[in-house]
């Protein structure tokens, strides 16, 4: 039995759009998530939806609880995550309004607890393949036949916030690598992984990071404009992807089990 998990709820926290929608609040041992998760049935599969930044969109990178919200979505039977992210493109041909999917991660944060496994048991888990890679290849085949702009795989880098990068930093994270950039994506994905639980993220470029220097400067309402555009394509997405999870086993459901000392 699968169960999708919606993390970001752009559109999706709405309870019209599933079939028996309920709002729980869930109680964890890491205090409260970000909001009530909303659970129900779309095109006949279970699915279950949680805002990261809360309702009203109120809860700053920093501050959200991401231990509380991936235990939640383990309580409640998620076996598989889609977790949607807003992000700045680092690359000349990742512009604003493509999708990228992707497979490795830097991090960057500084303030963000990173595991569950804090107190009797050790756990070192692998994170070389951050990411479920059966999600995330099934993801880019699905955006391919939907004919949306996409990127198959991309290395995000994670920055503590809730300030941007300065010049130099954006400058930087290109050397090193990095691709797209937000303040989500870890520790999130970690977690997920120790929850045995399959992740994968499904990032929207909203704009340039500050490397680029573009004729126009960037107005917020093209970002709005972006993003709309942005959201309605995943939108599209998703309902698309959910109908094609592999429910099979998967390596991402074990690791945690294997890596406790
Ligand atoms: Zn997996």
């Amino acid at each position: 039995m699968i169960k999708i998990g919606i993390i970001g709820g752009t559109g999706f926290g709405n309870p019209g759009l599933l079939e028996n929608a309920a709002r729980q609040k869930v109680h964890t041992p890491y205090g409260a998530p970000s909001g009530l998760v909303t659970t129900g049935r779309l095109d006949g599969i279970e699915v279950a939806t949680l805002p990261r930044h809360g309702d009203n969109h109120s809860i700053y990178p920093s501050a959200v609880n991401f231990r509380a919200n991936i235990w939640a979505m383990k309580h409640v039977g998620v076996t598989h995550i889609f977790a949607v992210t807003a992000v700045g493109s680092l690359r000349e041909e990742i512009k604003p309004g493509h999708l990228i999917f992707p497979d490795q991660f830097i991090d960057r944060t500084t303030r963000r607890i990173a595991t569950f496994y804090e107190g009797q048991e050790v756990c070192h888990i692998p994170m070389a393949d951050p990411f479920c890679g059966k999600l995330r290849t099934m993801l880019s085949k699905t955006a391919g036949a939907l004919g949306l702009d996409s990127h198959g795989c991309g290395t995000v880098i994670t920055i503590e916030g809730p300030r941007f990068s300065t010049r130099a930093e954006s400058k930087m994270f290109r050397l090193w690598g990095a691709d797209v950039i937000n303040m989500s994506t870890v520790p999130e994905v970690v977690l997920a992984r120790e929850a045995g639980i399959c992740y994968a993220a499904i990032a929207m470029s909203t704009d340039y990071d500050c490397w680029h220097e573009s004729e126009e400067p960037v107005s917020w309402e093209l970002i709005q404009k972006t993003m709309q555009k942005n959201s309605e394509n995943v939108k599209l997405l998703l309902r698309a992807a959910m109908k094609q999870v592999d429910f099979t086993d998967c390596i991402c459901r074990g690791a945690a089990a294997s890596s406790i000392l």
